[in-house]
């Protein structure tokens, strides 16, 4: 099971025992001591911005997907609601303040990271602007680009949630046909 990698969690945490094994996509159980332990997926957000037909895409500056395309965002905090997350993760890879999103879809992903596959849920949202504001790449993130809708392409996007919320977004926001 991609989510379970057994060389990492095979001794229980309550009992020590080596008898922790996955029971479901989403819990491992101890047959020594019956603890379970659930792994639900964790909330994220992500928000596509658009001016003028181009995408805000952030080069990712680490793994997992280090050098390629994601949008803004990140991992949604204990007791923290997603417009909070949202609009902290703005302003720390962005420096970006005093915007609304508005909330768009959610698509499940998997996150690799160190040894451990995280399952998550990416809500996303939109913000559509009419002037490119000054943003400076901060954090997990190294640059951003702005990137027109047809010149990007998906498999330069790091993650399948991504690519299925650019895509949704194209879909409802066709470019007008020439002529
Ligand atoms: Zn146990």
């Amino acid at each position: 099971m991609e989510s379970h990698p057994p060389a990492l969690m095979q001794y229980c945490p309550a009992c020590g025992q080596k008898t922790f094994v996955p029971h479901s996509p989403k819990s491992y159980h101890c047959s020594s001591c019956q603890f379970v332990l659930y792994l639900n997926p964790s909330a994220a957000v992500a928000v596509i911005i658009e001016c003028d037909r181009h995408l805000l895409m952030a080069v990712r500056g680490t793994d997992p997907g280090r050098g390629l395309l994601d949008l803004p965002g990140g991992f949604v905090d204990p007791q923290e609601t997603a417009e909070q997350a949202l609009a902290r993760e703005l302003e720390e890879e962005l420096g970006l303040t005093q915007v609304q999103p508005t909330y768009f879809a959610s698509f499940p992903n998997s996150y690799p990271y160190k040894g451990i596959v995280y399952q998550t849920t990416d809500l996303i949202y939109t913000l559509s602007l009419r002037d490119r504001p000054p943003v400076q790449a901060a954090d997990d993130v190294a640059q951003v680009v702005w990137v027109h809708q047809e010149a990007l392409k998906l498999d330069d996007v790091a993650f399948s949630s991504i690519r299925q919320a650019i895509a949704a977004y194209q879909a409802l926001t066709p470019c007008p046909t020439p002529g």
